[in-house]
């Protein structure tokens, strides 16, 4: 689907000032927003149209960047290119913007926000880990048993309705100004926006009654996964407090570099040295798979340079759509030390009209190879 122009999304000119800008996405946040508009999936989509182009117009880099380049300006602009934003990063950012109809101020200390809900269902906030795997393991997949230092609920801990704020997780006051009376909402100084306070707790729990501690996490890697990607374990983050929702764990795959065999995508690279003898005469010759070995046919007359494919003995996709292949690259190998016996042998053929340079068409250049490999 074709992504709407930010500035046609806010209904706001290109020449909009920023107030004019934050006003606008404000009236779409609050006319969409999920409180409003339970399980209502277009109004989701909506909601976060909205913020994605909010996210860009209200910052003044990424909008001339956007203005000048478009959506093209902006790839992995968000997280990765994943593309939009997801609930709990808008609610995090831009929770301000819903004022006092939603809560305000919200919790967004160390609680990646998501308390603006109504009920006031405090997430606990997402945690990042990288994993690294070796090539066989990106190969077959593979099951991870991770320790991860996250927030868990202590136990013994009780907690109350918050006595400054009552539950609603915010203040407000009422000032006389020369303009008259002004009534001006914040976030509830005693409860940081949770609504509740912890009456009792062990002593190593926190104000929101939660505690460090070493988890082993058991993460199912997917084959075919690249350097870079992120996994994302839901509920393996840290825990919300109060009995709140738990953040994710977000997993990112690193690689570990293989000795012999190169990616590239999905295919792998083999640099395969033959010896001269062989190149001319042909023979057959072993090359490594991620798992194992695999036998390949070299004919007579094999020149350095050549690429013997083997299909689908590269890796899987990630999205279960086929293999990869092998691509090995023969070179032959010239001798750069010779005994006098071999000096003499050489030296016969020296003269040879065999042993001429003969190049034809079809003895095309590594580039020209390749692109006809994938054309
Ligand atoms: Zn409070």
């Amino acid at each position: 689907m074709a992504k709407r122009d930010y500035y046609e999304v806010l209904g706001v000119s290109k020449g909009a000032t920023d107030s004019e800008i934050k006003k606008a996405y404000r009236k779409l946040a609050l006319k969409y927003h999920p409180d409003k508009n339970p399980d209502d999936k277009e109004a989701e989509e909506k909601f976060k149209e909205a913020a994605e182009a909010y996210e860009v117009l209200s910052n003044a880099q990424k909008k001339q960047q956007y203005d000048q380049f478009g959506h093209d300006g902006m790839r992995g602009g968000f997280g990765g290119g994943g593309g939009g934003m997801n609930m709990d990063d808008i609610f995090s950012q831009f929770g301000d913007i819903f004022g006092g109809a939603f809560g305000g101020g919200g919790f967004g200390g160390g609680f990646g926000g998501g308390g603006q809900r109504a009920g006031r269902r405090t997430k606990g906030s997402n945690l990042r880990i990288k994993v690294k795997l070796t090539l066989e393991e990106v190969a077959e997949g593979v099951q991870k048993k991770i320790k991860v230092f996250k927030q868990v609920p202590a136990e013994g801990v009780q907690y109350d309705t918050c006595p400054t704020c009552k539950g609603t997780g915010q203040v407000r006051r009422v000032t006389n100004t020369f303009l008259g009376q002004m009534a001006t909402t914040s976030t509830c100084p005693t409860c940081h926006g949770a609504g509740k306070t912890v009456t009792s707790k062990p002593k190593d729990a926190d104000e929101f009654g939660l505690k460090r501690e070493e988890k082993i996490v058991t993460i199912d890697i997917p084959a075919g996964v690249e350097e870079g990607m992120q996994l994302n374990v839901r509920g393996e983050g840290n825990a919300g407090p109060f009995g709140g929702i738990s953040g994710d764990l977000l997993v990112v795959i690193e690689e570990i570099e293989h000795d012999v065999l190169k990616r590239n995508g999905n295919n792998l690279h083999y640099d395969l040295y033959l010896n001269f003898v062989d190149a001319a005469m042909g023979a057959s010759a072993e090359v490594p798979l991620v798992n194992g070995r695999a036998k390949i046919k070299v004919d007579p007359g094999t020149q350095s340079g050549k690429i013997v494919r083997l299909r689908g003995k590269g890796l899987p996709s990630v999205d279960s759509y086929g293999n990869g292949d092998l691509l090995v690259n023969i070179n032959v190998w010239t001798p750069q030390k010779l005994s006098s016996e071999e000096k003499e042998l050489l030296e016969k053929l020296r003269g040879s009209e065999n042993f001429k340079p003969n190049p034809s068409n079809k003895d095309k250049g590594f580039f020209q190879k390749v692109k006809e490999m994938f054309s």
